[in-house]
């Protein structure tokens, strides 16, 4: 617990210094003849407008300029609006920030070992949750109710995230520069029938080597549901063996967190970097960022308040406030360290003892919700994709965003009750609709206090969950 709080205060600390540090030394673009000649050797291939662009060379040995101007100033020589393949080599070449840039691959390493540990994480945190299914004895009906509560609670939440994120539309006007293939929605134009019939791989190997989030989830719910058919001898040898690699791959990942003060710093500074020549740019991004922050946690209370108190008191005429009481202290827990696992055995006893939930319901439902059900997590994915694609100006048809939700559900599903594990299925969702994957960056900033919140009404609604299951199997509560 001491441990979580300091890593609360390291990230803070460390935005602050990113901040400083992205003010303090601002992205300049200036082309020296070096980066002149290997800008000219990126266009040269196959450029029809050759005279247009030899023209730029009248920006070599300039002095260092804000991006705007820098633009403004090769849109003058070039007598035309850049070509999008122009544009985007000058920019590259003309970069010049070495202090951001050092951190920057720092940050980048740390992304790239988030993105390392997530199939294994996922294949492993499915195959456990559902396998452990079976270890508990006959539990076909309450079984399936629990599935469908899970999958009920977790898409009403994406739909409150949704309606939140279209109403305070946060990201729009942010404006960031999508920094490669603007132009490739091509995934999400596909359509929605394409993404279902690609959830099933053709070679699971090939589907893992390309990250192929969908058809991964797929196999794993598959694998993890015929353990649970298999003979006793292989189910448990298989159950014991995916829940130590899960055990396995969750420690690293805590490891790989314990770092993020270090990788942040880089990937902020780098996103104030480029808008601090231009003050007002900041003010915009800093305002989108808390816009941001405020839908995932208005949708996040909305959720709580509203919708799954509505199923308590509809569907099993429980009273939320007891209810609520009753989980206070697992609700705390879940809030403090960001953690549904780590939450879990306050979780289990607060349902057990002062909501009365039966050990058969409640040793059943709660750890397969602390992995499978997360509300919080569904409704966050929806709302940081959407935010993602506002701020970087991209258009979401109807479909796409149909898309996001039934990916953000998935990756709810496939993400580990670990801290920040939230963060990292955003790249599902990102890949899926073909999003800019630097979007990460942009919100990773206030990403902690967001798993936080989402964490807690993770916790909430398995809580829920196990209460609405125990009264329909007829048990008398406390609640
Ligand atoms: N931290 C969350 C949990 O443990 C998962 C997430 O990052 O969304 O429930």
């Amino acid at each position: 617990m001491n441990l979580k709080m300091n890593l609360h205060w390291q990230i803070l600390i460390a935005i602050v210094l990113s901040v400083i540090l992205g003010v303090a030394s601002p992205t300049k673009y200036q082309l020296t003849d070096e980066d002149y000649e290997t800008f000219l050797s990126e266009i040269k291939k196959g450029e029809k407008t050759h005279e247009k662009t030899l023209k730029l060379q009248a920006l070599a040995g300039r002095n260092p300029y804000s991006e705007t101007l820098f633009l403004r100033l090769a849109t003058q020589l070039y007598e035309a609006p850049l070509p999008v393949k122009i544009k985007k080599s000058l920019l590259k070449n003309a970069w010049h920030n070495p202090l951001v840039n050092f951190f920057y691959i720092i940050g980048q390493l740390f992304i790239k070992a988030l993105k390392m540990v997530i199939v294994p994480l996922i294949l492993s945190s499915i195959i456990s949750g559902i396998a452990g299914v079976g270890s508990a004895g006959n539990l076909g009906r309450i079984g399936l109710k629990t599935f469908v509560y899970y999958l009920t609670s977790s898409t009403l939440a994406i739909i409150v995230g949704l309606f939140f994120v279209n109403l305070i539309q946060p990201g729009v006007g942010t404006n960031i520069e999508a920094p490669e293939k603007v132009e490739g929605l091509n995934s999400a134009r596909e359509g929605f029938g394409d993404i279902l019939y690609k959830i099933i791989p053709e070679n699971i190997f090939s589907a893992f080597a390309k990250q192929d989030m969908l058809a991964i989830i797929f196999f794993a719910l598959l694998f993890g549901f015929f353990i649970t058919k298999s003979s006793f001898k292989n189910r448990e040898f298989l159950t014991r063996f995916f829940d130590s690699f899960f055990e396995v791959m969750m420690k690293i990942t805590v490891f790989i967190i314990a770092f993020t003060p270090l990788g942040i710093i880089g990937l902020i500074a780098r996103t104030v970097a480029e808008q601090a020549g231009d003050p007002e740019k900041l003010a915009t991004l800093a305002q989108g960022l808390g816009y941001y922050a405020l839908a995932v946690i208005g949708a996040l209370l909305f959720h709580a308040v509203i919708s799954l108190p509505a199923i308590l008191k509809l569907i099993s005429n429980v009273s939320p406030k007891k209810h609520f009481l009753a989980m206070r202290s697992a609700l705390m827990t879940a809030f403090s360290t960001s953690s549904s696992n780590a939450t879990l055995s306050v979780t289990m006893s607060s349902v057990e003892n002062n909501a009365g939930v039966s050990r058969k319901v409640a040793g059943f439902t709660l750890p397969l919700g602390a992995t499978v059900n997360m509300d919080g997590t569904a409704l966050y994915e929806c709302v940081a994709a959407i935010f993602i694609a506002q701020a970087y100006g991209i258009d979401l048809s109807i479909s796409e965003q149909v898309i996001i939700v039934v990916t953000a559900l998935l990756a709810s599903i496939g993400a580990a009750g670990i801290p920040m594990a939230g963060l990292v299925m955003i790249s599902v969702i990102l890949v899926a609709v073909d999003l800019p994957l630097e979007g990460i960056g942009l919100i990773i900033a206030v990403d902690r206090i967001l798993d936080m919140f989402r964490t807690a009404v993770n916790v909430w609604s398995d809580s829920c969950g196990a209460v609405v299951i125990a009264k329909s199997e007829g048990e008398k509560l406390l609640v």
